[in-house]
């Protein structure tokens, strides 16, 4: 490698990931040059990490977010801001033959065909942020020879709590997430697993695996972040101890690797022992929801993304119950006709119109 600094954007610096991210830079402050930080509110944070980074410049709101996808003076952008506005953004990153560090689920729930097609047409690497899809990263050397993914999910809090505690479940309970500290919707969605339904459909698009080649285990230590089964039998999985700094830090650092944030090193004797089980789909009917609505392709994804998002939120605010998440998406996606192959702006379309019948049905 050259001693030339990797020029960085990130959107959504004021997050969970973005706050992270600027921890790992801090750390390797002369492999970096921070071309621009994007907030989508928080000015003060945005504020404070523009005069203690001192990037080329600084934004807040979402119209910044397609200027910095436009400037080819990066050499990756992290797409870390959560929700839909990540995906245009994203999409005008590739179109310029910027690298993406991709934490933002929503670009390949909502538009994987498309993302996936238009990066391979610019040659722009989309490397996964997100722990499990990072270990499989990491785990792949060439994917025509692997045969199966297998992603652990921790299961979340409820793993060996009853249906009957989900539904009596405050938002409080639900927000204790055993092993992660991470934002709210996404850790509602562990507590559902929806977020592993989620995660099977981003690897579906990422690594090109189709859904039958993709399974769930449950792994409630959260050392194992995934694994890979390769034509042969052969069994290849990431480990490390449970701390997003390490996949944030390989996705920006691709393909070289620094000692960066390290807490402590790994030690097989202190973890002792690794448990492993077969998710119970029953319990947790989002992770089946999210196969079935990855296999029909298309929209359905779409769909089911906006009706979750929306009856998360109606949870959040104490409107309904943790398990009619899954009642109410599962409810919406029933009814919604699948359109095959939609555009960028049928899907935003679908995406609204899916928002406003979920709210209704809501009520
Ligand atoms: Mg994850």
């Amino acid at each position: 490698m050259t001693n030339e600094k990797i020029k960085i954007s990130i959107l959504g610096s004021t997050g969970s990931i973005g706050r992270q991210a600027l921890e790992v830079i801090e750390k390797l402050n002369d492999k970096f040059e921070i071309i621009a930080l994007a907030a989508g509110s928080n000015v003060e944070l945005l504020q404070q990490q523009t005069q203690k980074f001192k990037p080329r410049y600084s934004l807040l709101g979402q119209e910044g977010l397609e200027r910095i996808c436009s400037d080819k003076e990066n050499d990756i952008i992290l797409v870390a801001v959560s929700g839909k506005v990540g995906l245009r953004p994203t999409l005008t990153a590739i179109e310029n033959g910027i690298n993406i560090a991709l934490a933002n689920k929503e670009t390949l729930v909502m538009a994987g065909d498309i993302v996936m097609q238009k990066a391979k047409e610019t040659g722009v690497k989309i490397i996964p942020v997100d722990s499990e899809h990072c270990a499989i990263h990491q785990c792949i050397k060439d994917i025509s020879q692997v045969e199966r993914l297998i992603i652990t999910a921790s299961g979340g809090p409820f793993l060996h709590k009853s249906v009957e505690e989900m539904k009596q479940s405050t938002v409080e309970q639900a927000l204790a997430h055993p092993r992660w500290n991470m934002g709210k919707k996404i850790t509602i969605d562990s507590a559902t697993l929806m977020n592993k339904g989620l995660e099977v459909i981003e690897a579906h698009h990422l690594f090109g695996m189709d859904y039958d080649n993709i399974e769930v285990v449950i792994h409630p230590q959260s050392i194992v972040h995934s694994a890979i089964e390769y034509k042969d039998g052969s069994v290849v999985a990431q480990l490390g101890l449970p701390s997003m700094h390490i996949p944030i830090q390989y996705a920006i650092t691709y393909p070289e690797r620094f000692e960066g944030i390290k807490s402590k090193s790994f030690s097989f004797a202190d973890i002792a022992r690794l448990d492993f089980e077969k998710p119970d789909f029953d319990k947790f009917p989002s992770v089946k929801l999210a196969y079935d609505c990855g296999r029909l392709g298309g929209s359905a994804t779409v769909c089911m993304n906006a009706a979750n998002e929306e009856s998360v939120f109606a949870f959040l605010h104490g409107k309904i119950n943790l398990y009619d998440i899954y009642r109410i998406t599962s409810k919406i996606t029933e009814n919604h006709r699948v359109i095959k192959s939609p555009s960028i702006d049928e899907i935003f379309a679908i995406d609204e119109e899916i928002r406003i019948k979920t709210r209704e049905l809501i009520g």
